[in-house]
């Protein structure tokens, strides 16, 4: 079976690396000649919007999938004309577009921040009336590791805010204050099958995720699952799919979801039975999924902008790396590291100190 995935980033190349051993091949879309999965596969270098490409895309494989949201429109409708899609076109349309997701949240019963849509500076005026100060204001589309954002703490703000982001649909969203931020992993497969990774807590950095830590025994972990169900039967969904969740003390916040493996969940390739990686490929291939149940407790800690000493890394007992061969750039992911424990991890120093 061949697995056509739109993208060849580093959650392409970890795809494909669960994949493989399933006897599964790959088959990517990226515009990058130097596209980070494609040696694991066949590389379609091209636009993603390229419709010779995707036509070939289509005819070349079983089921296709993406590893970003920011995939255009045309080109999913164009594939799902021509072979199953998954997620498909109902669940990326709601994820990738902040009022449509947190539209949904509101319908589903889902715990989330106030928010008003907004699309001139009177509105942007009317909305922190709603949404009181503090707040942040959002790009509706495309934005993310906290790009597209701004935050308004008082009156003075506001036109600042609006000459930083107006332009392009916004969001208004009333400010969290939370204790932690954290997320959820969840799976559905093509039959219904549902399995819900451990909570995980996240902490950013310059707006990137620096670490995650998963929490196989949370209190919140039933609230959170509970939420992710909701979602995943709503959207008729297929896939992995990521909440990311304030914990503002007496409850849990919904802040966005993502349509596809995530950063918060890189954790589970050591740190569970089977990881979000192959359980993606399981629900996208229509194959039974796997065991979620973690192995311990984990903590994965991203390589923002370059590796780390190889050496140094591997000389760290337990530590396990991932280096996706990425050329280094400023606030690029270049890979990551996790470590595994019986108990509560505490980072070994080759890991702290190169972060
Ligand atoms: P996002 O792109 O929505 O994931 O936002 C990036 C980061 O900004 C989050 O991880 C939070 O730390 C912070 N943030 C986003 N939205 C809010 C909010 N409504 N209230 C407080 N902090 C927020």
């Amino acid at each position: 079976m061949k697995i056509g995935i739109v993208g060849g980033g580093q959650l392409a190349r970890m795809l494909a690396l669960a994949g493989i051993p399933l006897g599964l091949r790959f088959v990517f879309l990226d515009p990058a000649q130097d596209a980070c999965a494609a040696e694991l596969g066949e590389h379609l270098c091209g636009d993603y919007d390229d419709q010779a490409l995707l036509a070939r895309m289509a005819q070349m494989c079983d089921v296709v999938t993406y590893e970003f949201e920011n995939v255009p429109e045309s080109s999913i409708e164009f594939l799902s004309e021509r072979v199953p899609v998954f997620p498909d076109a109902r669940a990326l349309a709601t994820a990738r577009d902040r009022l449509n997701e947190k539209s949904l949240f509101r319908e589903l019963d889902i715990d989330t921040v106030p928010f008003v849509t907004v699309d001139s500076l009177a509105d942007l005026q009317n909305a922190v009336k709603v949404t009181g100060l503090p707040a942040v204001l959002k790009t509706r589309t495309l934005g993310y590791d906290g790009k597209g954002q701004a935050v308004l703490r008082t009156e003075g703000d506001i036109e600042t805010a609006w000459k930083e982001l107006g332009g392009v649909p916004l969001i208004l969203e009333g400010f969290a204050e939370f204790r932690r931020e954290v997320s959820i992993i969840a799976v559905r497969g093509r039959d219904g099958e549902e399995r819900f990774y451990p909570l995980a807590e996240n902490i950013h950095r310059d707006g990137i995720l620096h670490i995650s830590r998963s929490r196989p025994h949370d209190a919140l972990q039933a609230q959170a699952q509970e939420y992710a169900k909701r979602l995943l039967e709503k959207l008729d969904y297929v896939g992995v799919m990521a909440l990311e969740l304030f914990d503002s003390g007496d409850r849990l916040l919904a802040n966005e979801m993502a349509p596809r493996v995530h950063n918060s969940g890189h954790w589970s390739i050591e740190g569970c039975v089977c990881s979000q990686f192959e359980n993606h490929i399981r629900a996208v291939a229509g194959l039974p999924l796997g065991s979620t149940e973690a192995t311990g407790h984990a903590a994965m800690v991203n390589f923002i902008g370059a590796m780390p000493q190889r050496e140094k890394v591997l000389a760290c007992p337990g530590v396990y790396l991932h280096d996706y061969g990425k050329s280094p750039r400023p606030g690029r992911k270049v890979g990551h590291a996790t470590v595994v424990s019986q108990e509560e991890v505490t980072l070994p120093s080759c890991l702290q100190q190169e972060n």
